[in-house]
């Protein structure tokens, strides 16, 4: 059975070198560094599923908030430089919840929260994502996806929405009619209406991707502009490379 998910599907676009070491060589683990924006994401994407799980409406306050930040925090501190590199990511955690809390209406408790959910797409091929919070209104679901990162066109997928969005309502038999990505550095929101029709598409061209994987036999390494955050980079077929052009700022 072949399990595809959007992050790994992106992986293999990006570079089918880097998706090798990661799902075939299966070289994560004894390559992986801690990188802080992770860690900071990590903690924002906990906090606020601790926050609608935890806490009834009356008590999602701005305090309450920041005190289950500070609770997530204090479990993983690993990838920052030193104190003030750890407290300037920190600072930019805040800063996000604060926004989301003044911006956004934290009374309605979702539907689903954070957590990998999957579904069959063939006998052979299962598609998985790890959805952060849908909610349920008078319209329907609308799934959404956060993102910790500043507002990038890159980092925008309709295919990866619409297969959430797919995903959800294949477990719930309930129409999706948004998906959105919720940009909360700057409150954000990137959505598309979703009907049933979009679907058919996006498994098309999930099948699509996944025969050009399995038919791959060299997964050639392609320099691109996130090398410097892969792990890989010390035994990638073309590290010297890679390197003297993130010296030179080429990328
Ligand atoms: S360093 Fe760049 S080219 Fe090499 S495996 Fe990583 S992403 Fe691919």
């Amino acid at each position: 059975m072949f399990k595809a998910s959007p992050f790994k599907l992106r992986m293999y676009e990006v570079c089918p070198q880097q998706y090798k070491f990661t799902y075939l060589d299966q070289l994560a683990a004894d390559y992986r560094r801690p990188k802080p924006y992770l860690t900071m994401g990590a903690h924002v994407h906990y906090t606020l599923k601790d926050f609608y799980e935890r806490l009834e409406p009356t008590q999602r306050t701005w305090p309450a908030l920041e005190q289950l930040l500070r609770q997530r925090w204090r479990e993983n501190r690993r990838g920052f430089k030193d104190a003030s590199d750890e407290q300037r990511w920190g600072m930019k955690a805040l800063q996000m919840l604060k926004l989301f809390i003044l911006k956004n209406d934290v009374t309605t408790t979702p539907a689903m929260l954070e957590d990998y959910y999957d579904m069959l797409l063939t006998d052979q091929l299962k598609v998985l994502g790890r959805i952060d919070r849908v909610d349920h209104d008078a319209a329907g679901l609308h799934v959404i996806d956060y993102k910790t990162g500043q507002f990038d066109e890159a980092e925008v997928s309709d295919l990866q929405l619409i297969t959430y969005a797919m995903i959800v309502h294949a477990r719930t038999h309930q129409p999706v009619y948004r998906a959105s990505y919720l940009f909360l550095a700057t409150n954000q929101w990137y959505s598309i209406d979703v009907t049933e029709d979009l679907y058919q598409a996006a498994a098309d061209e999930i099948l699509e991707r996944v025969e050009k994987i399995i038919q791959d036999n060299s997964f050639q390494p392609t320099p691109n502009r996130y090398c410097r955050h892969c792990d890989f980079i010390d035994i990638c077929p073309r590290s010297a490379e890679i390197k003297t052009k993130l010296t030179n700022h080429e990328f």
